[in-house]
């Protein structure tokens, strides 16, 4: 479909039509926690934030830098190219400017998708992800924490988990969507939550278990505890989340989890 913007130029949209690959079995999981205080973050330790797209906004500015020179030196119609580059660029029409913010998460978030997809497809693991059906109303129903409804309502997360999708679905990546319900708050390493369901023991970035004292990344955490659910969910009548003759039999086999 050729489209015509409203400021005159075009698009074009292609579809194409591809016969999917087989997803594969396997009972490696890296689990992947979208959105909290990361961008994203895998339970082998990956993770992305918004440093990537300070990244490019600093090469806009760059970019700005060259085109300022070029459109004070340069022959006539270089000049003028750059002037009118340089329009564009200056946000004077904001319309401009918040498309340029989101052309950039767009690349990131093909970024981010990309590397984790590859990495399942190259290490044979299923990728595991928060089932956030319906979290959306949920989560504004009865509004909870800023990030909470960050998640819910930010196009830019529901855009990666698109892309998680069908970038999985074309590499025969299986994606396992997991039950959200406490996945920040458990410990991936003894499964234990806060005793008390005021507190927890995670606190901003940090994740300290009181119970078995492991310390980290409240992310990689997260990521985790996704990871060992969708191990559990990916194989019916396999390993129990709670039984430490199965976990020993799955450590043996060199699960990607970290039980230490
Ligand atoms: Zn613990």
């Amino acid at each position: 479909t050729l489209v015509k913007r409203k400021d005159g130029s075009y698009s074009i949209q292609i579809c194409v039509e591809a016969k999917l690959p087989e997803q594969q079995n396997t009972a490696r999981v890296i689990g992947v926690d979208l959105g909290r205080t990361d961008i994203a973050h895998t339970s082998e330790g990956d993770n992305w934030n918004g440093q990537q797209l300070s990244k490019i906004r600093d090469r806009y500015s760059k970019l700005r830098a060259v085109l300022q020179q070029k459109a004070s030196k340069g022959t006539r119609s270089s000049r003028r190219r750059c002037r009118e580059l340089l329009q564009r660029l200056s946000g004077k029409e904001r319309r401009f400017q918040s498309r340029q913010r989101c052309v950039a998460k767009t690349w990131v978030n093909h970024r981010i998708s990309k590397a984790i997809v590859s990495r399942a497809k190259a290490t044979n693991s299923a990728i595991a992800l928060e089932d956030l059906t319906g979290i959306r109303e949920r989560v504004n129903q009865q509004p909870r924490s800023k990030t909470e409804r960050r998640r819910a309502n930010s196009w830019a997360f529901y855009q990666l988990r698109q892309f998680l999708e069908y970038k999985a679905r074309v590499a025969g990546v299986s994606l396992i969507l997991v039950p959200p319900a406490y996945t920040s708050q458990t410990c991936h390493r003894c499964l234990h939550i806060h005793p008390d369901p005021e507190q927890s023991y995670r606190s901003g970035k940090q994740f300290k278990c009181g119970h078995c004292g492991w310390e980290g990344d409240a992310d990689l955490n997260g990521a985790n505890v996704i990871a060992l659910l969708g191990a559990a969910v990916n194989q019916p009548g396999g390993p129990g989340l709670f039984c430490s003759a199965e976990r020993n039999k799955l450590r043996a086999t060199e699960s990607p989890h970290s039980f230490a």
